[in-house]
């Protein structure tokens, strides 16, 4: 197994360019963080630019994710579709076709990384998803599904807090505050991202012209804190799969230590062996066992110790919609209610047996 890198969907290098970006040939341990593929809208560390509107792109990124296996997946979709903001300014302004069409773009992009979210969290690897804390994506069934998965949590950061700074009214540099969601499958990444402001200096709106561009760049504290979040969840998961193998390694001893107990007992007397006790404990390890296993099928966490038969199914079921038939199938802004409302999870095409709770 290679490395442990960190890939991000939807930018250019920005927590991997904090990273080191192994070099052909060179030997790197699983423990050691590293920068993997970048997968950008504009242009990659290649050169190459990934058009996710694309079933043929969605794929190929797929497949590079599965075979790349990174640590953790990063990503900021496109995020102007969802600000109220700039529905309020620009609705009106464009005919109803063209923005029906940057919408299902918009949804398409954020689908496609719950997708890889999804892909990540069945494999018992991470993500991180980004978007501003008022936007309208949080709401969409594909986010929310995502959210109300077991392990997966989310916290709101002010980005003042980690160096944002933008152009301030008397044109020096002034602190933006951007309140920014994150949700991930990674409590450590979520605890280093867990800062709010306790005020003590002016904000800057991050509004218009060259401010907006400021907004798109992480700066260099967030992706600090990132790669640093990243560093210590890949050692508690160490330390978690080796208690597993220490958990695993004991059970599989104790049926061994049974018997001997048993053998033993009946040496010292058949009387003072309890054959009912003995059965009892049988009947209930077969219960025991029956409850795991169903418990294990339906687990979509564990995806990998699902039989890979179902595995497969559950996917191929998933991955169908995104690879197929997904930019067919975004919401109109009819159907979406006034411009950005929710629409009926059935339509999304996004497959869980979980019942949906609300987002925190
Ligand atoms: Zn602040």
């Amino acid at each position: 197994m290679g490395p442990a890198a960190v890939a991000e969907l939807y930018s250019p290098p920005r927590v991997t360019a904090a990273l080191p970006r192994p070099v052909c040939g060179q030997q790197l341990h699983r423990s050691e963080l590293v920068a993997g593929s970048t997968f950008d809208l504009h242009a990659d560390v290649d050169g190459v630019a990934w058009d996710f509107s694309k079933p043929g792109d969605r794929k190929r990124a797929i497949a590079r994710i599965r075979a790349e296996e990174p640590f953790l997946v990063v990503g900021s979709p496109p995020c102007t579709m969802f600000s109220r903001l700039n529905v309020n300014l620009n609705s009106h302004k464009v005919g109803k076709v063209e923005w029906d069409e940057r919408w299902r773009a918009a949804v398409v992009l954020l689908t496609f990384a719950a997708v890889v979210y999804k892909i990540q969290v069945l494999a018992g690897r991470h993500f991180l998803h980004e978007h501003p804390a008022g936007a309208t994506s949080w709401t969409h069934p594909a986010i929310v599904q995502l959210g109300a998965r077991e392990g997966v949590g989310a916290v709101v950061a002010h980005q003042c807090q980690f160096g944002l700074e933008t152009t301030g009214a008397d044109g020096g540099r002034a602190p933006a505050m951007k309140p920014t969601r994150f949700m991930s499958s990674s409590p450590a990444v979520l605890e280093a991202l867990s800062r709010r402001c306790l005020g003590g200096h002016a904000h800057a709106p991050l509004l218009g012209g060259t401010r907006a561009r400021d907004a798109a760049v992480y700066p260099p504290g967030l992706c600090e804190a990132i790669a640093q979040g990243a560093a210590e969840q890949l050692r508690r998961d160490k330390r978690a799969s080796v208690l597993d193998i220490a958990a695993a390694s004991a059970s599989s001893l104790a049926p061994i230590l049974d018997t001997r107990a048993f053998i033993a007992a009946a040496e010292r007397g058949g009387r003072e062996v309890n054959c009912d006790d003995a059965q009892d404990r049988t009947k209930d390890e077969s219960e025991e066992l029956a409850t795991w296993a169903a418990k294990e099928v339906y687990d979509e966490i564990t995806g990998a110790t699902l039989p890979p038969k179902l595995v497969q199914q559950a996917r191929a079921e998933e991955i169908k919609f995104m690879l197929d038939g997904a930019s067919g199938s975004a919401p109109s802004s009819q159907t979406a209610g006034p411009r950005l409302g929710r629409r009926p999870s059935a339509a999304s095409g996004w497959t869980s047996t979980r019942a949906t709770r609300p987002s925190p």
